[in-house]
């Protein structure tokens, strides 16, 4: 699946130009959806194993979600591909290239990002300078690009813009959201993974989360795995999904027909 692949902005082909910046290590082109195939991924801490040959995949350009119960595996998941716990089996692919091994900082650069649970941001920074850690991972380049590609994230979320000077502290639970969301475009990444985006928000914010996820999809192709525990709003966007329990996939079908089956939802996905 591949929809709106070239379309300028999140995917790097805008302001941060060809060969400026962090494009050297990429897996494959600029500018191109890139798919994600996790397999036979085995990860843990410690004693305990989190992820039991999981085998997963994300289609370029699509919404897949990964849902379950708590302690089913899931941030784990996320953290095993964005590098953050080490896998001890099993490949990472991005766009056939296997970055499994890798540190988290040559992930960014390959073109993983990671939004973690509970938001990240730092408080007693503003709003424009936790912006600017996303643009860590750009080696060099001219200042104008990144004023440039802040400015695509102000244009792209509207209140962030009107905050840019005050510290992140301020910010609504929403606005957190889209910091941290904006903070990973920076990065120019061409999967995005999304950890409970819609966590502690209220109803009509999440939607916006939500529409948002959609939008950097289908308008920019941008890859995008979701973890949530809100299964059902989950499903209402995603192309495809997975299911964990106990660090193993149960179930792994389109959207709809998991959003259909009332034997997984009873047993696993709690709606
Ligand atoms: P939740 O929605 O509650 O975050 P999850 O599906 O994301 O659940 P994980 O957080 O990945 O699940 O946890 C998977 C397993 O790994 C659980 O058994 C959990 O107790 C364990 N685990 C998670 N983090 C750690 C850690 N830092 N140290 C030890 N065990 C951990």
């Amino acid at each position: 699946m591949n929809r709106g692949a070239n379309g300028s902005g999140v995917n790097g082909s805008g302001a941060n130009g060809s060969g400026t910046a962090a494009d050297t290590d990429r897996a494959g082109a600029a500018g191109e959806s890139a798919s994600l195939a996790v397999e036979g991924l085995v990860a843990g801490y410690g004693e305990v194993i989190a992820l039991d040959d999981v085998t997963v995949a994300a289609g370029a350009g699509g919404i897949t979600a990964v849902l379950g119960a708590n302690g089913a595996g899931k941030t784990t998941l996320l953290r095993a591909v964005s590098g953050m716990i080490k896998t001890r089996r099993g490949r990472i692919l991005l766009a056939d290239h296997d970055v499994a091994g890798r540190s988290p900082e040559q992930i960014v650069r390959a073109g993983i990002a990671h939004v973690p649970e509970g938001q990240g941001v730092i408080p007693e920074l503003t709003v424009e300078e936790n912006l600017r850690i996303g643009m860590m991972s750009w080696r060099r380049g001219p200042r104008a690009d990144r004023v440039a590609a802040l400015e695509e994230e102000y244009a792209r979320f509207k209140p962030l813009a009107d905050r840019r000077r005050k510290l992140a502290s301020t910010l609504s639970g929403g606005e957190r959201q889209m910091l941290v969301i904006a903070r990973a475009l920076l990065a120019r990444p061409r999967v995005l993974l999304l950890d409970e985006p819609s966590l502690g928000l209220a109803p009509r914010v999440m939607a916006q989360v939500m529409d948002t996820v959609v939008r950097l999809s289908r308008e920019h192709g941008l890859t995008i795995v979701l973890v949530e525990q809100n299964a059902r709003s989950a499903l209402a966007i995603a192309d495809h999904g997975f299911v964990l329990n106990l660090g193993r996939v149960v179930a792994s079908a389109d959207a709809a027909t998991l959003a259909a089956d009332v034997a997984l939802r009873h047993h696993y996905l709690g709606f």
